[in-house]
């Protein structure tokens, strides 16, 4: 069964070969070198997508978990720890410890960042973090302030009255027809007896459609409820919140959700799942050819891929050139070692 995301569908639609790269191809185990360059390439973060990546987490690890303990710690000094949360990543990039093999992912869940300038030897100037670290430290700073317009409470306020709180859900699948559909739900509540569901964001960022993305975790709330007891509220129970973290005002968009728009987006997971299913059928990595993937003729595109680097080198050597190229450069790393 094929695996199905917005950002699967919107990388295919971009371009067939950055969904490659991105869906096919990376892979964080670090046997196969190649593979592994794709995901490193997968993960990594511009000064742009960064701040986000660093409040979401700070979000999920430090003020979710505060408001379930009944700790309201005050703003500030919470901001200031998310920057730091920040620095800590940042030192992590920049000693390269991504590509360290001793280094562990799963040790590193809240500094493990992978920064562009780092990973592709880009120069910059240490001070344009600081306008980083000053957007993660707004962002924070503001978070109780934040008014939800349908009720005019204070987002703090509003969170402490749910009665469910749960950041980063990840694991709330389901199927539709030949697709397994797993979105990543920023934060789901339960605010009285009613669903709510809530996408942080922290820039005018590229994703466009922040109401088809709700919507998707929408399905996959109204499935974990069937699952679950049988009782799924009324659509029209749901809640779906953009929040965007960095506005003075007007910061949380709500969505619609109906049968018509579940209906229209259901078809489109439908139709874009089969796009990706006679793609690639069942087959596994080593059974699909990267020649099959076409590279866009759209420069603008090349421009913002962070496959860059590794495509260029692809369409220089050849594949089997460059996958030859990273595995001699592993076991010399490997010879290094012993
Ligand atoms: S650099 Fe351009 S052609 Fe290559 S994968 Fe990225 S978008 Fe596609």
């Amino acid at each position: 069964m094929a695996k199905w995301s917005i950002s699967t569908i919107n990388s295919l639609r971009r371009c067939n070969r950055q969904y490659y790269f991105a869906h096919v191809a990376a892979n964080h185990g670090r046997k196969n070198a190649f593979r592994r360059e794709a995901y490193e390439l997968k993960r990594m973060q511009n000064f742009l997508m960064w701040p986000g990546s660093v409040v979401d987490k700070f979000i999920e690890t430090e003020i979710i978990p505060n408001i379930k303990n009944l700790d309201y710690s005050d703003f500030e000094t919470l901001a200031e720890k998310a920057v730091q949360m920040a620095k800590e990543q940042y030192a992590f990039s920049k000693k390269r410890l991504f590509s360290n093999p001793d280094v562990r992912a799963g040790d590193h869940k809240q500094d493990f960042a992978i920064l562009q300038m780092h990973k592709l030897n880009e120069e910059y100037s240490e001070d344009d973090t600081q306008v980083v670290y000053d957007k993660i430290y707004d962002a924070v700073r503001k978070f109780p302030d934040i008014v939800i317009p349908a009720n005019g409470t204070k987002l703090l306020d509003f969170l402490k009255e749910a009665s469910w709180l749960l950041p980063n859900v990840m694991n709330w699948s389901f199927n539709v027809e030949s697709s397994r559909v797993s979105p990543q739900i920023d934060l789901f509540l339960i605010h009285q007896n009613k669903p709510v569901i809530i996408d942080w964001k922290l820039s005018e960022s590229f994703v466009s459609d922040y109401s088809r993305q709700l919507i998707i975790c929408a399905l996959s709330v109204m499935n974990w409820y069937k699952n679950r007891d049988g009782q799924n509220p009324d659509m029209e129970d749901y809640s779906l919140y953009e929040i965007n973290l960095l506005k003075e005002s007007e910061n949380v968009t709500s969505h619609e959700l109906n049968v018509e728009r579940a209906s229209e987006i259901i078809d489109y997971i439908n139709l874009t799942g089969s796009d990706i299913e006679l793609l690639l059928g069942d087959r596994k990595y080593e059974e699909i050819d990267i020649e099959e993937f076409d590279i866009t003729d759209k420069d603008t595109t090349c421009a913002f891929c962070n496959f860059k680097s590794l495509c260029a080198k692809v369409l220089i050597n050849g594949i089997e050139n460059e996958k030859a190229t990273f595995n001699k450069h592993v076991s010399n790393l490997q010879f290094e070692w012993d």
